[in-house]
């Protein structure tokens, strides 16, 4: 068997174009586009790439782009009085703080700082409480982006097995909640977890979200199963050249691709779903705060998923 290959980057594509349909008819009616505040603090050179990623398409679909880039040395008090600013200005429906921050910074203060209506990034522990009650909440995007490449690729998930390996704030847990809301029977696998290859093989969906390249093998995989990979693991390529690198997953491509149903690559799989969800949530933010009811499109898909 060759696995069907679950594009991300076309899927990102489809859900930009919504979102910028969207967007178009949001500002006709408000006579002003929503807008997404990012706040970097620090050099972080991945960090500096994803910000100005974000931005150029938080513009290309049509919305504001607030850009605050902070000295790594900036005071916590500083930070937080920023984002007191950002929560009482009307222009910014949603705030994403980059991570990771300097040391200095204690990042759970900041990022429950955020009000919970605007916090587009869903680590608010409002919105975590939310999602870990079923209620309707500002979703985590990488989590949200792999249910929706899961929605085109396998239609309703319901009574399906799945396995999320990696139980981090941003993406395992998330990850889990939003699939059990979809009535899946689900496992949380971590670094304690015994046999955690027996464990992978039960699942009808996988999802390793680990930070550790290509660990998941092919032969941990029950055949036919749909792959997410959420790991993006920067590896030495010599065979491109001296000092090359390329980009893998935290599962064996070569090997899970000759067992598994679907898996997205690495790159082009969940990674572009990241920002185009974050864009989807600033959207969703806007309505949200207005007492306004989301695009069709959101209610539709959490119909699919959820219903
Ligand atoms: P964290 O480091 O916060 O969490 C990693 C998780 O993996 C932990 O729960 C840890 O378990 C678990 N783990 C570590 N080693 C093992 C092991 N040997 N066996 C089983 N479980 C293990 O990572 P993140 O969740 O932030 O990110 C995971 C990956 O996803 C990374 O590669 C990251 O780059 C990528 N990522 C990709 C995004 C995208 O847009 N595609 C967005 C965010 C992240 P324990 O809790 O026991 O320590």
């Amino acid at each position: 068997m060759t696995a069907r290959i679950i594009d991300g980057k076309a899927q990102a594509e489809a859900l930009r174009k919504e979102v910028a349909a969207d967007v178009a008819r949001f500002t006709a009616a408000h006579g002003a586009a929503p807008g997404l505040a990012v706040v970097l603090v620090g050099e972080d050179p991945a960090s500096r790439v994803y910000v100005a990623s974000k931005a150029k398409q938080t513009v290309e679909v049509g919305m504001r782009s607030f850009e605050h880039r902070l000295d790594a040395s900036t005071p916590e008090a500083d930070l937080l009085a920023l984002i007191a600013r950002l929560n009482a200005d009307d222009a910014v429906d949603g705030i994403l703080v980059q991570l990771p921050l300097p040391k200095h910074v204690d990042a759970t203060k900041v990022l429950d700082a955020i009000s919970p209506a605007k916090d587009v990034d869903g680590f608010h522990v409002v919105n975590v409480g939310r999602l870990s009650t079923g209620q309707s909440c500002l979703v985590p995007c990488t989590p949200y982006g792999s249910m929706m490449l899961l929605d085109a690729t396998l239609g309703k998930l319901s009574g399906l097995e799945a396995v999320v390996v990696g139980r981090s704030n941003i993406v395992g847990k998330p990850m889990a909640q939003l699939l059990l809301k979809a009535n899946c029977t689900v496992t949380v696998a971590h670094s304690r977890t015994r046999d955690l290859a027996g464990v992978c093989r039960r699942a009808d969906i996988l999802v390793a979200a680990v930070g550790i390249p290509e660990m998941v093998k092919g032969d941990w995989i029950k055949p036919g199963a749909t792959v997410i990979d959420v790991g993006i693991n920067r590896v030495p390529a010599p065979e491109k050249g001296a000092g090359k690198t390329r980009l893998v997953g935290d599962v064996e491509f070569a090997s899970a691709e000759r067992v598994a149903g679907a898996i997205t690559p690495v790159p082009g799989g969940v990674g572009p779903m990241t920002i185009a969800t974050l864009l989807a949530n600033t959207l969703i933010a806007a309505h949200q705060r207005r007492g306004l009811i989301p695009p069709d499109f959101f209610a539709a898909l959490d119909a699919r998923l959820f219903g």
